[in-house]
């Protein structure tokens, strides 16, 4: 992009079979999570991976961090919780910044903050600001959000599944019975979702897209209308390969 276009984010991935998504600015590109193989996040920066100016990984699981060595080894500075470098044998070693809940970090012209969220491992949701995209929430992988965020201009949440559909599932043996007490308390329900819409300040908002759709107990086109209605704002559902401008002002 050139200088001063703003900010355009490419999802490479969202949900249980990976999660990965390019923040890209005139002067540098955040990946947010590690979760697709590396190579794909090559492809879509053709190869130019000089821009990348760092990588945000939520938490352990592998559908956020599997190509975490591959980042490393290719000169990314990674930011994330101590356990997810533990988790592959990876602590202490050069380009990879522990972080902790509650500070803050800068990311080349990215300052980002990072909150404790609720999941069945250690996991973080991020505050990312940029001077040409403004406030952006990133929240995925958490049964609950209990912050009020002022002056958001994007919101990027975690919708996983609606209690609804995940009855029916498992009713028809769709999926197992067990599903539902790992879901409750691991990843967010539908109403939780418009609850934490509900609950902070849209105004600025410019979108929200929904992330990490379950594929079996979700259904993309209700998320997005039943978001929308609560949000008032225009709402999409990530989806490898799609493109959203998510600049300050996109017109
Ligand atoms: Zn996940
Ligand atoms: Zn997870």
């Amino acid at each position: 992009m050139m200088e001063g276009l703003g900010m355009r984010m490419t999802c490479l991935g969202s949900g249980s079979s990976g999660n990965c998504y390019l923040l890209e600015a005139a002067d540098g590109v955040l990946m947010l999570e590690a979760g697709v193989r590396f190579n794909e996040v090559k492809k879509a920066l053709r190869f130019k991976i000089s821009g990348i100016v760092g990588c945000l990984v939520t938490h352990e699981h592998k559908d956020h961090s599997k190509s975490l060595k591959d980042v490393i080894g290719c000169g990314i500075r990674v930011l994330a919780l101590d356990e997810v470098f533990q988790s592959q044998g990876i602590a202490n070693r050069a380009f990879c910044k522990s972080i902790e809940p509650m500070h803050g970090y800068k990311v080349g012209g990215f300052k980002v903050f990072a909150f404790p969220v609720a999941h069945d491992v250690p996991c973080v949701g991020f505050m990312i600001e940029h001077e040409e995209m403004g406030k952006l929430l990133f929240v995925t992988d958490t049964m609950m959000l209990e912050y009020r965020i002022p002056s958001l201009n994007h919101v990027m949440l975690e919708a996983n599944y609606a209690d609804d559909i995940l009855q029916y599932n498992i009713d028809h043996g769709i999926v197992p019975n067990a599903m539902r007490d790992r879901l409750l308390h691991s990843h967010m329900e539908l109403q939780t979702a418009k609850g934490v819409i509900r609950a902070n300040d849209m105004a600025g908002v410019n979108e929200v897209i929904l992330i990490h759709l379950s594929g079996n107990n979700s259904d993309a086109g209700r998320f997005e209308r039943e978001i929308s209605e609560v949000s008032g704002k225009p709402t999409y559902i990530a989806m490898a390969g799609m493109t959203i401008d998510l600049s300050k002002t996109p017109f």
